[in-house]
Parts: structure tokens; C-alpha cells; sequence
């Protein structure tokens, strides 16, 4: 008796069984810019997740801030640990709601894979050099990064993502015009914030900016340490106050948001991803959490992204990326010959913009202390 060869199991039939109406299905996928044929076995959301994170761009995050640089040490987030932290908090949300996985993931690997080096600091200061030739931003170079500047294959420049993971992203850049995003789009940004408003919390209070008392005096923040004290006992030390106040931040975000997703997806009841995208539907946190997230950020802002250390190391990296740009913009041949062919096609300033933007901040001061440094010692 021979035993039967065991059938793979395709991407249709585990999204048809797994997936709620509203969720973005495969087979409903427009494809790609550049015709491909389907894979056998991955899907076209998971075949896109799985060409962002073999990507150099991706690599790169590792060595790109997130708030803090390296010289503060190596307990902070970067921006590939702020990618993965979000990508676990938005799949988490997304299996909750059955929503399509695979694009969750691609969507939230891919959304600050255009950040150049230094973060917001580093991108205003290329915004500033680029303001005659159309300006930057990390959410077009995401674009430009995935449709362009990869070179992993030989069929195509770029990685030819599905059409559906460049209009999410595309809605980051025209964010309130136009069809609302796919809920696995939507989904993405809520986890993104979830995620810095807890990470950023740990980690400002790990490194000595601000202390878990005068964070106390926000109610998002006295409620969850209420919580966790109750939980844990009240002597708790400090660090295991902090780790909880994490943990418990996030977990009240989460939770509260599947209770309003589950009701309002309920009462909606939307037949297709289509449905969803065209009604120009919304997910938003409940009104208190919102206005309680709300104050927690603003409090982050002037007490964190603020801070006196923060501001100098700010200038020191525009002064830095706008010293590197005139210097380049004067010697095409310090560039390699990918971004002296570039320059014949994009021109020379936005060849120049996006040679820094693909920088780790590492890379950024070694270059800096190569051409600049050596010129002013
Ligand atoms: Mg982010």
C-alpha cells in the first residue's frame, strides 16, 4: 500500500480559511509593477516581506537611531529593533482580527526602511538641501528605495514589490486624501505608535532623561504602574517598576484597541478589503486612551526629543549632513559609479540626497571625519 504524497498547503486556501471579509486576500492582489509569475508555495504578501528583509536597506536599519544614537550605549532601541517591536505588536493585533498576516508583516519591515541616518534630524537636514529639487522624505525614499535603489535582481532594478505594499505606503506620504488605507495598513501605524510611545518611555527613563515619578503624573502612565503594583506587590525596585510600566503600556494599548476594533468591525461589517478602503474607514483608539496616548507623547517631546543632549546632537548631525552634501555635490568622483550613473538620471543633487539617506549614522561620521575632518584639522 503506497502512502499518499501529502498536498503543500497554498496561500489561497489558508487565507480562505483564516481570514475575515474585510482582510486584504491574496488572490485579490493587483500584482506587481513588473509582471512575475506567482510563486508555488509564498504567497505574494509573504514573497514581498521576505525581499524587504533580505534587503540592504533593511540590514542597514541595525546601524540607523531610532531617538538615541550609539554613543549612549547599547540598550536603547535602533531602528530595526523599533521595525521588529512593531511588527510583533502589529501581527499580534492583526491575528486577533484575522486580518492577513503577511502584508502586516511586509507593511510594518518596510515602514521606516527609508529613514536616513540620525532620524528626523538627519531627514529635515536633507529636506533643507534638497529644498530647490523637491525636498525629502523618509516615506518617498521608502518608496525610491523599493522601486529603484535595490539591486537584488537581475530581472528588475528594485524589488518590485506588490502594488498594494507601495499604495500603503503611499498613503503615509498623501496621508488624508484619496480611499482610506488597508486595515492591515491602518493596523501597522497604530502598532508604530503603540510601540515608540512604550520604547521611547523605557528608554529615556533607562538612560537618566526623565525619572517614573514624573512620569506618574500623566493617568495613562499612573494607571498602568497602579496595575502592575497591584499585580507585583508595591516594593517593587525600580527596574522591574519600569520593565512592567512597558510591558504594561503596550498590553493597555492592545487590548483596548482590539475591545473598539471587535465592535465598530462588528457593527460595520464590511464584505471586502475593498469596501473598507472605499468607505474611507478609519480605526482609532477609544477617545480617553487617545487623549491619555496624546499626553504622553507630548510629554516625550518636550522632555525627551528635546532634551538639551538630544537638540546638540541634532545640529551636530544636520551640520554634519549638510557639510557632507556640498562636499559631495562638488566631487562626483567621491561617489561610486551606482550613484554617478544615478546622477545622470535623477541629477546630481537627488543622486547626492539619496547616496547620504542610504548611510548608517556609523557610516555618516567616518565619511564626515574622512573628507570634512581631514579638511578642517
Ligand atoms: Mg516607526
Amino acid at each position: 500500500m503506497s502512502a499518499s504524497r501529502l498536498e503543500l498547503a497554498t496561500c489561497e486556501s489558508r487565507e480562505r480559511a483564516l481570514l475575515a471579509p474585510y482582510a486584504m486576500r491574496s488572490v485579490d492582489s493587483e500584482g506587481r509593477e513588473r509582471e512575475e509569475p506567482e510563486h508555488p508555495y509564498r504567497g505574494p504578501f509573504q514573497r514581498d516581506r521576505d525581499r524587504i528583509l533580505h534587503s540592504s536597506a533593511f540590514r542597514r536599519l541595525s546601524g540607523k537611531m531610532q531617538v538615541f544614537t550609539g554613543e549612549r550605549g547599547d540598550y536603547h532601541r535602533t531602528r530595526l529593533t523599533h521595525t521588529h517591536e512593531v511588527a510583533s505588536i502589529a501581527r499580534t493585533l492583526g491575528r486577533s482580527l484575522q486580518l492577513n498576516e503577511d502584508l502586516i508583516e511586509a507593511l510594518a519591515f518596510f515602514h521606516d526602511i527609508g529613514h536616513p541616518p540620525f532620524g528626523h534630524a538627519g531627514e529635515d537636514a536633507l529636506d533643507e538641501c534638497l529644498r530647490e529639487h523637491g525636498g525629502f522624505s523618509h516615506n518617498a525614499y521608502g518608496l525610491t528605495i523599493a522601486r529603484q535603489l535595490e539591486t537584488r535582481y537581475d530581472e528588475h532594478p528594485g524589488l518590485n514589490l506588490s502594488k498594494e505594499v507601495l499604495a500603503c505606503q503611499e498613503t503615509r506620504i498623501d496621508k488624508m486624501t484619496g480611499p482610506a488605507p488597508l486595515l492591515e495598513a491602518q493596523i501597522v501605524d497604530l502598532a508604530d505608535s503603540m510601540t515608540y510611545d512604550a520604547h521611547d518611555t523605557d528608554d529615556a527613563v533607562k538612560l537618566g532623561l526623565v525619572t517614573i515619578d514624573e512620569l506618574a503624573d500623566l493617568k495613562l502612565v499612573r494607571d498602568t504602574l497602579d496595575q502592575a503594583r497591584h499585580r507585583l506587590g508595591s516594593g517593587l525596585e525600580p527596574y522591574r517598576l519600569r520593565k512592567a510600566l512597558v510591558h504594561g503600556l503596550i498590553d493597555r494599548q492592545v487590548s483596548s484597541l482590539l475591545t473598539t476594533a471587535t465592535e465598530v468591525l462588528g457593527e460595520r461589517r464590511f464584505s471586502h478589503a475593498r469596501e473598507v478602503t472605499e468607505s474611507g474607514f478609519r480605526l482609532e483608539h477609544q477617545p480617553d486612551l487617545a487623549s491619555e496616548k496624546e499626553k504622553l507623547e507630548s510629554f516625550l517631546y518636550q522632555r525627551v526629543y528635546r532634551h538639551p543632549e538630544l537638540i546638540e546632537m541634532r545640529s551636530r548631525a544636520q551640520s554634519r549632513l549638510a557639510a557632507l552634501f556640498g562636499a559631495f555635490l562638488n566631487a562626483a568622483d567621491m561617489l561610486s559609479p551606482k550613484y554617478r550613473d544615478r546622477a545622470e538620471q535623477v541629477g546630481m543633487h537627488r543622486a547626492v540626497g539619496d547616496y547620504l539617506a542610504g548611510m548608517t549614522d556609523r557610516y555618516c561620521n567616518e565619511t564626515f571625519e574622512q573628507i570634512i575632518g581631514a579638511k578642517s584639522s
